[in-house]
């Protein structure tokens, strides 16, 4: 079982009036929001993004549970600048961390982000940055633009590229966090990942001592660093932990990303999505398999052939040899015994010629079985003095070119 203790705490800072952020942790969810929008739409943002998301997780504390949350919180935010003019253009960045559950029922901690509210892991004194952040001088780092210390002081640094109530679909960083137990997790909006550099950050946040003060003298530091900005941490101490059963870290959205955003996102690392394109393309295939069976189909039974059938000559459907799965198939026998038929005769039948149809196969049955017949009924045309010779080799010509007997016939 995965447990965490936790502490939290926000400050508005030296400059800012208000402290549009919002913070919440227990023992199983924390999160951090930064909100950003003139006349209090900030702290709006923040405050509905926090309460949508504890509400959801608490229904479904699953990673899936978790962000639907996330997009619920977006949706939330959009509806009411939708609803309040006078808070148009609200918005907030959200960190979370939640100790989400499996199928088999085992707690894991699951981050999810958007904008460039951070979470760091501290293990053995050591701090690292887990999350990405979601600004252009961020993306730029990424991208190879910038380095990191131009990103530093870059006047785009603040300028968020994704965050909550700016777009019906919003894109969600979602990571598995695998931890120790003595772990600690770090979530902080800017306000104190701007005011203190990574070694003052991991020196305080790794201190011993209970984590309430530990958290103090992170937002006291920031605070006299400058304090430029609201101040909000949430730290995390886990007892115990459990390896995740399946690790995510990817990008999840509802929508491709925006093509007027200011920069280029990141690829898509989700599976395949159900588009138009993919349906057109399921039907071409589609189109093209039903073709070739057909084709393939007809083919295999478009021509006839003679061969043996018991006794009998038989009239075949089909390629002799057969075509795929599509072997021949006995569409007629006729009533000529195969030992009625000359040598010569037997041997064409062994060839399995082919015949466009089963009228002019039973027709070369006819003939071949013709050659015979003339020999053999040679003495009924000659002698006059044998009647019942003569009357039964006619009664048995006629019957053998009149008859058949259709077996299948598709
Ligand atoms: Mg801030």
């Amino acid at each position: 079982m995965t447990r965490w203790r936790y502490a939290a705490a926000t400050d508005v800072g030296l400059v800012r009036e208000t402290n549009q952020d919002a913070i919440f942790a227990d023992d199983t969810l924390a999160i951090v929001a930064d909100g950003m929008g003139g006349h209090a739409a900030g702290e709006v943002a923040a405050a509905m993004t926090v309460d949508a998301i504890t509400t959801g997780f608490l229904q479904r504390p699953t990673v899936e549970g978790l962000l639907g949350a996330v997009e619920a919180a977006n949706r939330d935010v959009l509806l009411d600048a939708k609803a309040n003019p006078e808070r148009f253009g609200m918005g907030t960045t959200v960190m979370v961390v939640g100790l989400t559950h499996d199928v088999a029922g085992v707690t894991t901690p699951t981050m999810l982000h958007v904008g460039d509210s951070r979470a760091y892991q501290l293990r053995d004194g050591a701090l690292r940055q887990l999350s990405a952040d979601h600004s252009v001088a961020e993306e730029w780092v990424r991208m190879g633009r910038l380095t990191p210390e131009e990103a530093l002081t870059h006047p785009r640094r603040h300028q968020l590229t994704r965050a909550i109530g700016v777009d019906d679909n919003v894109e969600i960083d979602v990571m598995s966090l695998h931890v120790q137990a003595g772990d600690r997790i770090l979530l902080c909006s800017d306000g104190l990942s701007n005011e203190l550099d990574p070694d003052r950050l991991s020196e305080l946040a790794s201190a011993s001592g209970p984590l309430e003060e530990t958290v103090q003298n992170l937002v006291n530091a920031a605070r006299m660093a400058g304090g430029r900005d609201n101040i909000s941490v949430v730290l995390l101490e886990f007892d115990d932990a459990h390896e995740p059963e399946r690790t995510i870290n990817s990008t999840m959205s509802s929508a491709p990303p925006s093509v007027a955003s200011t920069v280029p996102s990141r690829p898509r690392k989700s599976g395949p999505r159900f588009t138009w394109r993919v349906a057109a393309g399921m039907v071409v295939l589609a189109a093209v398999v039903y073709a070739f069976f057909f084709i393939m189909h007809w083919y295999a039974y478009s021509t006839y052939y003679l061969a043996q059938d018991g006794k009998y000559i038989g009239v075949y459907e089909g390629q002799p040899n057969g075509v795929l799965w599509y072997k021949p198939r006995l569409a007629v026998t006729t009533t000529y015994f195969y030992k009625h038929l000359l040598p010569p005769a037997q041997r064409s039948v062994e060839l399995t010629i082919s015949e466009p149809s089963i009228a002019t196969a039973q027709k070369y049955a006819h003939f071949l079985y013709g050659q015979w017949a003339t020999i053999h009924s040679t003495p009924t045309t000659t002698t006059t003095t044998s009647t019942a010779s003569t009357t039964t080799s006619t009664t048995s010509t006629t019957t053998s070119t009149t008859t058949t007997t259709v077996k299948t016939t598709g």
